[in-house]
């Protein structure tokens, strides 16, 4: 039976966003910076799972983006061109709930406010790996979680609060769209990734193919679309228009 874990990660740092950049695929840390920050945790850790992390077909865990929530905690969702729509359940706008706007003499730019929270969800294929993802994630929890702290464009500090976990079944509907990209050879899209081996090492970057966001797709079944589900990609929501 699969797992997940959810938590709320709550932002402590804050991270700007320049409006000459200011594109819905940089607001919030995707699930492979996730993958990232924890594989370096379990390589300090020196734990078996550590292994695992480099090979990025490697779908055991699933990490998913983290996606931002309003102040009632639902989680802000996407339409079709990939922009924010309101809060479902509150009306709240996704700019004026999570971003402020800065104005300096020179520039004005929007930057995420510190306290906003962003859902983490960890997907676990089988129990296998659960001990060791527990264990990172209580480290993370006990020195803060890292996204991207080496990178000035990077998300900043985070702490998991409220971790659950709870069995759940791979996800089917006939008709569903992408909340994340999906690797494919389909994909008109590209996209690149980096891979760090080690510390010393620069990120090797591989050059990949992808579905945008808002792509309907048909007859899913499982817990990604695609390709590299593991880093967090081809996440899919049901799909009720035509
Ligand atoms: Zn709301």
């Amino acid at each position: 039976m699969a797992l997940e874990l959810s938590a709320d990660a709550n932002l402590q740092t804050g991270f700007s966003l320049y409006s000459d950049v200011y594109q819905t695929y940089l607001l919030y840390p995707r699930g492979r910076h996730l993958r990232g920050a924890l594989g370096w945790i379990a390589f300090r850790l020196g734990l078996d799972i550590s292994k695992q992390f480099p090979e990025i077909g490697w779908d055991g865990v699933i990490f998913r983006d983290m996606l931002p929530l309003c102040n009632c905690k639902t989680i802000f969702k996407i339409d079709r061109q990939g922009k924010f729509i309101p809060c479902p359940v509150c009306g709240a706008k996704y700019d004026e709930t999570v971003l402020r706007t800065v104005q300096t003499r020179k520039l004005t730019y929007k930057e995420v406010s510190e306290g906003k929270l962003y859902r983490l969800s960890i997907i676990l294929q089988d129990d296998k790996w659960l001990k060791d993802i527990l264990l990172i994630l209580d480290y993370a929890n006990k020195y803060g979680l890292y996204l991207g702290s080496r990178h000035t464009s990077g998300h900043g500090k985070f702490i998991i609060q409220d971790l659950k976990t709870k069995e759940i079944k791979p996800f089917s509907y006939s008709k569903a769209m992408l909340v994340s990209e999906a690797i494919s050879e389909q994909g008109s899209m590209k996209m690149v990734i980096g891979r760090r081996l080690s510390e010393k090492d620069k990120a090797e970057l591989i050059q990949l193919k992808a579905l945008p966001i808002g792509t309907v797709i048909t007859n899913v079944n499982g817990f990604y679309y695609g390709e590299y589900g593991g880093l967090g990609f081809g996440e899919f929501v049901p799909y009720e228009g035509h």
